[in-house]
């Protein structure tokens, strides 16, 4: 027997995560050359670095001879100033998928089971499995979370549900007032964890404070990241809100230094520029005009999306997302979301996504089995 045989079932079962194309991989494969790539595949942040980060990173690299700081004190001062929660109730991670792994270690055993709707991110599966325990996926209703479904399918056994709002790949939107019902109607022993990643995204009249919603559920876990809005995703670096006892716990299943020391300065330096989380607002607002405009006139349909991506039905999405590759430009294919006939595209700068609409007007060109026309 070798030791690979050895290794659990579980472990062996996992489908292994599909990041979205490199640009530097891209380059490589068509001999193209990477300033003539567009990526737009993984809703990154068109803005590029921001400014005060890319100092206090600068900064922070004379120092990397030390550990970090594992109880991540600067950063925990900016998050509890910004959003007025204590310093016990929030836990660092080294991303936010670290977050969401911490709240699977801590609350998930072998055999219990994780809830999660059809079409959600992909990450919540697999740190469900991860530990061995059983992820049950509930059928989404027009692609979003079916609240009621998924309160129908709780059983004794559930003991953490995972919700994203806005969900990624598909950019639906759960309203705030639905979704705390929802919260209320989660028996108190079943941690929810609602994953905010797209939150800043949200229009202005439809957000909600889930913040305020901590105090009045002790089983509740918001999750958020600085990966998206704040513009550094390569950095690693998000947060987990909730209550004291819930936090300590995922505290001790962490890494004692999972968020690197420069992760933790740039952090700092962007939570204390609420201008650039604004400018990111309002460019990804221009870009979903943009992207949603030219879509339409290509009479192909979306997911109306209310996040920093959009996902449009092509029919071969395959053949597609091969041809814009060789354009240069990088979209994501979702077939592993049970979606094969649709394409996620990430909002970018107004020349990024003009870039991408002209390449997808050419790959669209003489497709035989192009999805029905848009009705009028
Ligand atoms: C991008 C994303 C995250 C954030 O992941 P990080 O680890 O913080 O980069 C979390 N949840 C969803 C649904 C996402 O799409």
């Amino acid at each position: 027997m070798n030791v690979e045989d050895r290794a659990p079932a579980h472990v062996k079962a996992i489908a292994p995560y599909q990041p979205g194309k490199p640009i530097s991989e891209l380059a490589r494969e068509c001999g193209l050359d990477e300033a003539a790539i567009v990526k737009l595949a993984s809703n990154e942040n068109p803005l590029g670095v921001n400014e005060a980060a890319l100092i206090a990173m600068t900064r922070a690299l004379a120092e990397v001879t030390r550990y970090p700081d594992g109880n991540g004190f600067d950063m925990k001062c900016a998050l509890s100033a910004k959003f007025g929660i204590e310093r016990e109730r929030i836990v660092l991670g080294n991303g936010s998928n670290d977050v969401l792994e911490l709240a699977a270690r801590a609350f998930l055993v072998p055999q219990s089971v994780a809830l999660y709707s059809q079409h959600a991110f992909a990450v919540y599966p697999l740190v469900t499995q991860a530990v061995g325990a059983r992820g049950i996926e509930v059928p989404a209703r027009e692609f979003g979370h079916d609240l009621d479904a998924i309160l129908a399918a709780l059983t004794p056994d559930t003991r953490v549900v995972f919700i994203a709002n806005p969900n990624n790949p598909t950019g639906t939107f759960l309203d705030g007032s639905r979704l705390e019902r929802f919260i209320a109607a989660v028996p108190t022993d079943v941690l929810v964890v609602l994953d905010e990643a797209y939150t800043d995204y949200v229009p202005k009249s439809l957000r909600y404070d889930s913040i305020a919603w901590l105090a009045r559920y002790p089983n509740l876990v918001v999750s958020r990241t600085l990966a998206k809005a704040y513009g550094l995703a390569g950095l690693r670096v998000g947060f987990g809100l909730g209550s004291a006892q819930v936090i300590d716990l995922m505290n001790r299943v962490r890494q004692p230094f999972n968020v690197n020391s420069i992760a933790q300065a740039g952090a700092v330096a962007v939570l204390d520029d609420p201008a650039f989380l604004e400018r990111s607002y309002e460019v990804n607002l221009a870009g979903m005009r943009q992207l949603t405009a030219g879509l339409a006139k290509l009479r192909l349909s979306w997911i109306p999306s209310f996040a920093n991506f959009v996902t449009f039905k092509v029919g071969p999405a395959d053949v597609v997302y091969q041809r814009l590759l060789a354009h240069g430009v990088i979209v994501r294919p979702i077939a592993s979301y049970g979606m094969p006939e649709y394409l996620r595209v990430s909002v970018g700068t107004h020349p990024e996504n003009q870039r991408f609409l002209d390449a997808l007007e050419g790959a669209l060109d003489g497709l035989s089995d192009r999805p029905a026309e848009r009705p009028a």
